[in-house]
């Protein structure tokens, strides 16, 4: 299922080995906030340092929009991996020329440099071939284990590959394994749950998936575009109106497997504190708005879970941030949780609640990469994995 080679499949020993890693992660006041990002990382990093390599790490961290600011520095992150393994961690204050090209030259086997990062140049993202071949001329071989930045083909991610043949990490690889396994090979029946604020961003997704998956549930502010379309009062609820041809098409096509909320919880305002009411989805009255599914739906959904083969969720069931209206979102959660399906999570914000909830440990498969699992599920071939060579 998985094409490409991996670390498993090369000699890395003596070799200096440059490695696009995930590493952006939260940082608040230069402190490493949430460090699921950098522990996906080590697999593949014990790895490469336990076969005799030295390994140079690569990542962006946020936007600094092609120039240098320290609040986007990496070193953080450095000295925070360095916490984490027993090896040397050094830290290069540039991730092409002297600063970097001197740190590779010192580098052992056994040792990590962790370059700055890669889009104080806009060189990166643009995907320049002349920064791409500074970067691949830093390393003897180039590993790309970033999956939640595979879906751009930047320099780091593509352009590298151009001058220097390149393999899956670990993570990478376990990823596109639980996804693509999930999208192309899934155990049945297959779930699918997709929640958020706007169809306009899940249509590749969401006509993708019923080719795919046995039902397709939908939630969240998404799920009112489509109640628009077939003619039912959203009143003040969040509508896409320049979605609404497309929702209609998408319900003329779909509509046996496509699964709608049958009720939902309504506010008066959209603030946690409002009035709120449990109604049929046909009777939302004037000057109210839907903020999450109702009990009735959590109970329809939950079963479809339960009874699935293989679930996939992405995005909120309702606006969880306000707790009043995060019981939606919590209720699939816990269904996800409990069900005895491959079960796949994915985006930040149903991540977020599956961790809120304690119950991460028994889901299969929490994806550390937000658009880059959205695109796999539209069966997007990613470009930061086409690039890697073919087993
Ligand atoms: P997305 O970024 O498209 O995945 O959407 C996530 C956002 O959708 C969250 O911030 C939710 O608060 C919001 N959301 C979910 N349900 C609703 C709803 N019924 N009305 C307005 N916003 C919603």
């Amino acid at each position: 299922m998985f094409n490409k080679k991996t670390i498993r499949d090369i000699d890395v020993k003596g070799k200096k080995v440059l490695v696009r890693v995930d590493f952006n992660v939260p940082l608040n006041d230069g402190a490493v906030g949430d460090d699921t990002r950098i522990r996906g990382a080590l697999p593949t990093i014990n790895y490469l340092l336990e076969q005799g390599a030295a390994v140079i790490l690569c990542s962006h961290l946020g936007r600094p929009k092609g120039k240098a600011d320290p609040k986007y520095s990496l070193k953080p992150v450095a000295e925070y991996l360095q916490k984490l393994v027993p090896n040397k961690v050094y830290f290069a204050s540039d991730c092409i020329n002297e600063p970097a090209e001197k740190g590779v030259e010192a580098l052992k086997p056994g040792e990590i440099l962790v370059l700055e990062n890669t889009r104080y140049y806009d060189a990166e993202e643009k995907n320049d071939m002349a920064f791409a071949e500074k970067l691949a001329n830093l390393a003897d071989l180039y590993v790309n284990d970033a999956f939640g930045t595979a879906h751009r083909a930047h320099a780091s991610t593509e352009g590298v590959t151009h001058y220097k043949s390149g393999v899956a990490g670990f993570l990478l690889e376990k990823e596109i394994q639980y996804l693509s396994g999930a999208v192309e090979d899934p155990k049945r029946p297959f779930v699918a749950i997709l929640g958020g604020a706007k169809i306009s961003d899940k249509i590749g997704v969401i006509k993708n998936l019923l080719n795919k998956a046995d039902k397709v549930l939908i939630g969240g502010g998404m799920a009112n575009t489509f109640f628009k379309a077939q003619g039912v009062e959203m009143a003040d609820s969040l509508v896409q109106d320049e979605a609404l041809e497309t929702a209609k098409e998408i319900l003329a096509a779909a509509s046996d497997k496509l699964v709608l909320p049958v009720d939902v919880v309504i506010a008066d305002k959209f603030e946690n504190d409002a009035a709120t009411k449990e109604i049929p989805v046909e009777d939302v009255p004037a000057g109210w708005r839907i903020l999450d599914i109702g009990p009735k739906t959590i109970e329809a959904y939950s079963k479809l879970v339960a009874g699935a083969g293989t679930v996939v969720w992405n995005g909120p069931m309702g606006v969880f941030e306000l707790p009043n209206f995060a019981k939606g979102t919590f209720g699939v959660a816990k269904a996800v949780a409990d069900s005895n399906a491959i079960s796949i999570i994915g985006g930040g914000d149903s991540v977020a609640a599956i961790q809120e909830s304690g119950l991460a440990d028994k889901v299969t498969h929490i994806s550390t990469g937000g658009g880059a699992s959205l695109e796999m599920l539209e069966g997007i071939v990613l470009p930061g994995v086409a690039a890697l060579e073919d087993k």
